[in-house]
């Protein structure tokens, strides 16, 4: 099983080895570490070296968008090891901020066209901001794949998003009991059409909700929607790791 998104290399982590250990004893053999700032894309390039089953993106998210600098970026970027699956996480949070919507939007189409130069698929951040997100994506198709991670917006969105040929991943919020929304839209989107993530060290799935969350988790991700969709978990689990594979290309 594949943790697609978990944040590694996050201060909260001081005990990585530990929480390697913890996911490969359960089963899960791949994550991808994905990064928000230039220092956290550093750090995860390095954890990928350091463990075989770590894969990771470069990226600077909408919240980090002051030291946003494409050449910086576009250097790790060409020296990055074949462990790099995606630029990540981008795009837009108006939420955080509303104050700086331009800056964030051309932080936004500069990374999708940086993946799309180097033949990379996108992880796309998207809070408060939907409508933005989606003409952007329009006038700027990510070439080689994106996913909206961290899925928890409406079904007909989702259906908007998959439509555009991209994919939806959702992590410990659609165990959440108030999450109607997600649960509805894991129900009824395709097959083909989405994967599964923790987040991690944010979000941790029930029953472990509160707690750092880590990689290991994702097992509950995977149970709880199984149930909605009616399948077994190792149907699931199978569905989505080849959902993902065909997404990250993990070499
Ligand atoms: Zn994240």
């Amino acid at each position: 099983m594949i943790d697609t998104h978990c944040h590694l290399n996050d201060e909260q982590y001081t005990d990585i080895d530990e929480i390697v250990n913890n996911y490969l004893s359960v089963g899960v053999d791949k994550v991808v570490c994905a990064s928000s700032s230039f220092s956290a894309s550093v750090k995860a390039g390095e954890l990928a070296r350091k463990y075989p089953s770590v894969y990771y993106t470069i990226g600077v998210h909408p919240d980090e968008v002051e030291e946003f600098d494409i050449n910086k970026l576009e250097t790790l970027v060409k020296n990055a090891s074949n462990k790099l699956t995606a630029i990540g996480e981008i795009g837009l949070d108006y939420f955080h901020n509303k104050e700086n919507k331009a800056e964030q939007k051309q932080a936004f189409i500069s990374q999708i066209e940086l993946a799309n130069k180097y033949k990379l698929p996108i992880v796309i951040h998207c809070r408060e901001a939907y409508g933005d997100t989606l003409e952007i994506l329009k006038q700027h198709p990510a070439k080689y794949g994106a996913v909206m991670h961290c899925y928890s917006g409406s079904l007909e969105f989702a259906r908007e998003i998959i439509s555009l040929g991209y994919k939806l991943s959702f992590t410990g919020n659609v165990t959440f009991k108030n999450a109607k929304n997600v649960k509805e839209v894991a129900q009824n989107i395709p097959d083909d059409s989405f994967f599964l993530e923790t987040d991690s060290p944010y979000l941790a799935p029930e029953p472990h909700r509160g707690t750092r969350n880590e990689p290991k988790n994702v097992l509950d991700v995977a149970a709880c929607v199984a149930d909605l969709r009616g399948v077994s978990k190792q149907k699931l689990i199978e569905l989505t790791d080849k959902n993902a594979i065909a997404f990250y290309k993990f070499k």
